[in-house]
């Protein structure tokens, strides 16, 4: 697969908004990726300074899984002695790679069927928490679905309020 000249201009933008070309290889963000705990097998080429790299060589990093592991918590941009927005730039990736096609694995939403959490994460939520059938269920609904049920009782606790 090949980026098409837009989806490189829309890369290179979000590359200069975000600030990735000023990262100065420090590793601060990799050491404190909350990924290194959530996946056994966490590597440097899933890891914030790994994906930076890896889009400075080849934009068609794009195309490929390890995109998809990060987390959006945001560590590593509080982290960053250069003032890059890592989370801000991973979303951003990641709608690109949708635009060019890229169906990510992961876990669907069983109420809407978007897909919104890895598998990796999903697996290593299920084993923490040793989660009972009832927890299993609700943890498979996408945040913004659960937000959606958590308004609807609210509102109608509120009005039988
Ligand atoms: S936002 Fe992503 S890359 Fe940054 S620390 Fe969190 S999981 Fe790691
Ligand atoms: S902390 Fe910032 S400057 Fe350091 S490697 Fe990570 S992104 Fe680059």
């Amino acid at each position: 697969m090949n980026c098409s000249k837009s989806m490189i201009m829309e890369i290179e933008k979000l590359e200069e908004e975000t600030g990735i070309r000023k990262c100065i290889r420090c590793g601060k963000c990799t050491a404190s990726c909350t990924l290194a705990e959530i996946c056994p097998d966490f590597s440097y080429r899933e890891s914030p300074r790994g994906i930076i790299e890896s889009v400075k060589r080849d934009y068609r990093i794009i195309f490929d899984q390890a995109i998809w592991e990060c987390l959006e918590c945001e560590e590593c941009t509080r982290q960053c002695v250069s003032g890059i927005d890592y989370r801000r730039f991973i979303k951003g990736l990641r709608q690109i790679a949708i635009k060019c096609g890229v169906i990510p694995e992961g876990v669907k939403c069983t109420r809407c069927g978007r897909k919104f959490i890895s598998v990796k994460t999903m697996n290593f939520i299920i084993n923490r928490t040793q989660s009972s059938e009832n927890l299993k269920s609700l943890l498979k609904i996408c945040p913004v679905c659960r937000q959606r049920i958590y308004l609807k009782n609210w509102h109608g606790l509120k009005n039988w309020a």
